[in-house]
């Protein structure tokens, strides 16, 4: 086995359980390993400290699978699955019961113990991304074990994500096992149906991380005239809707994506009627609403990701800003704004801040009702906290 020796006091991380070294934390590599080989990474006094998948285009050079000196193999990667599966168990009973609900994440990467492997899935179809070199090395064994472990007989792959490109890795979108006869079909949340498709979906398809925080939103929205930015294909359009909201605006800058939002509305036979989709760009139909004096009873801002990074935090910061003042201007008294950013680089504090920041700078008064996060199947390690990168408030505007 390969042998990665870390600098003097680099060591530390990994002694609280932190499942990455950063090129900068090594001293030396012993016999270059192969692209995700597995390595062992030492301390400069040669003390054995973890066994890892070697990045060797990657910043972030080695992610551990295992801190015991145990063999990294097919029974290794078994148990984590099986421990995955396990560990949704009884979260997932509940939400067969009471809510019919059937796509959710399998394998939360590191959250899991498997850095770099998403495993999501729909009705009974996995959807698999290999984010990592360590993941890419492993994946067919990974696949043949995902089988065996659910029972299932079809696995779709979306290794595209940008990630990739760090990691020295091409892009592969396909079939990995099985069959599908279109990688276009609806699934269930919380007794509502949704297309996914698994071809140019977002991320897996669509975002399951927000499914409670769409139900919320069902929860609250009865009679209200709504606002959803960033709608994609109307996750929470479709619930707003299913809730009663009075009407529903729906914001995209992709045609695509407001057309599949349309067609999400009627796959559930909620009213057409009440329901506009606005094709543009919210940073500037926020300003031309606000211009026009428009007012709304509940405000949803769900962004794509401003900041993947620490470094992009500030820039990303004014970006939220600028939308959540807009936001708390169109606002009634009493209304609700429900705001998200799903940036690594911004944590759950400063996103509050940001938010507070933007109350202030609109002349309002406002509340936190509730703080929101990413589901249960998306498990946050307490080893790893870079594992929550979904956080959200719901504000009440008590006054203008
Ligand atoms: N709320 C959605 C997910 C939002 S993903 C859900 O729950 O499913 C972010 C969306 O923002 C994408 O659909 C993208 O097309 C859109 N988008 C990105 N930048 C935009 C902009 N400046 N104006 C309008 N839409 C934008």
């Amino acid at each position: 086995m390969s042998r990665v020796i870390l600098k003097p006091g680099r060591e530390k991380s990994l002694l609280r359980r932190h499942p990455w070294i950063f090129s900068g934390a090594i001293q030396n590599v012993e016999d270059e390993p192969a692209s995700g080989g597995t390595v062992d990474l030492l301390s400069s006094d040669r003390q054995f400290l973890a066994r890892a998948s070697y990045s060797p285009s990657s910043q972030i050079r080695a992610r551990v699978w295992t801190f015991e000196e145990v063999p990294v193999d097919e029974e290794f990667f078994r148990k984590r699955i099986r421990a995955a599966i396990a560990a949704r168990a009884a979260w997932r009973s509940v939400q067969a019961e009471t809510s019919g609900t059937d796509a959710f994440r399998l394998v939360y990467a590191e959250s899991d113990g498997i850095p770099g492997l998403i495993v999501d899935r729909y009705a009974d179809v996995l959807v698999l991304q290999a984010l990592t070199a360590g993941a890419e090395f492993w994946k067919e064994l990974l696949a043949d074990l995902l089988l065996q472990e659910t029972g299932l007989s079809t696995i779709y792959e979306r290794s595209d994500a940008d990630v990739r490109e760090l990691e020295g890795l091409g892009t592969r979108v396909g079939i990995l096992r099985g069959q599908l006869s279109s990688s276009v079909f609806p699934f269930s949340e919380h007794q509502l149906q949704f297309n996914v498709n698994l071809q140019s979906g977002h991320k897996t398809g669509s975002y399951l991380d927000q499914r409670e925080n769409r139900l919320r939103v069902r929860q609250l929205a009865k009679d209200k005239a709504v606002l959803d930015c960033f709608c994609y294909t109307g996750g929470f359009t479709v619930n707003a809707l299913a809730g009663g909201a009075a009407s529903v605006l729906s914001v995209d800058s992709s045609a695509e994506a407001l057309a599949l939002c349309r067609e999400n509305i009627t796959l559930n036979g909620l009213p057409a009627e009440k329901h506009t989709a606005l094709e543009g760009d919210v940073f500037q139909l926020l300003r031309k609403f606000r211009d026009e004096n428009r007012s709304f009873d509940m405000i949803l801002l769900d962004p794509p990701k401003f900041a993947p990074t620490a470094a992009q935090a500030e820039r990303a910061a004014r970006g939220y800003k600028d939308i959540n003042l807009l936001a708390f201007k169109l606002l009634r008294p009493g209304g609700i704004l429900i705001t998200f950013s799903c940036s690594g680089g911004i944590d759950a504090g400063f996103f509050q801040k940001i938010v507070a920041g933007a109350a202030l700078d609109a002349g309002v008064d406002a509340q936190i009702i509730e703080h929101l996060s990413q589901g249960a199947d998306h498990p946050v390690s307490l080893h790893f906290p870079e594992g929550a990168y979904l956080k959200g408030l719901i504000c009440y505007k008590s006054r203008a």
